[in-house]
């Protein structure tokens, strides 16, 4: 069985799905409740703006209240830090089968890849 993707399906910075699937907000709006929105997943970073006041520069240091989880960050990594930590989603190498559990790490199996000169 031979499978062949296109060189935009290896590098696209998120898999597919996750842009595609809704997903259900868990920040901490301070009263001691979650959020609750259901979103699409490419909408996360907007809905964080406009409804939970995660604005600023990318280098704005922001708190991530998802899931009353407390964590300082920078708000260009919030949105990534809520897909792998929050979301637990997961990379699939496509090329060789193991399954990432972080973009960042995912990314740099993308350059070395066993399999990546098949
Ligand atoms: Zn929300
Ligand atoms: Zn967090
Ligand atoms: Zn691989």
């Amino acid at each position: 069985m031979t499978i062949e993707y296109s060189s935009t399906v290896w590098l696209a910075p998120f898999p597919p799905t996750l842009l595609k699937d809704k997903i259900l907000c868990l920040w901490d709006r301070g009263d001691g409740l979650r959020c609750h929105d259901v979103l699409k997943g490419d909408a996360l970073l907007l809905h964080l703006s406009s409804v939970h006041g995660c604005q600023g520069q990318d280098d704005t240091k922001l708190t991530c209240w998802w899931d009353g989880c407390a964590q300082r960050m920078k708000k260009r990594a919030i949105v990534a830090h809520i897909q792998d930590v929050h979301l637990g989603v997961t990379y699939p190498c496509r090329r060789c089968g193991i399954t990432y559990g972080g973009k960042s790490s995912f990314e740099l199996h993308l350059l070395g890849c066993p399999v990546l000169k098949k």
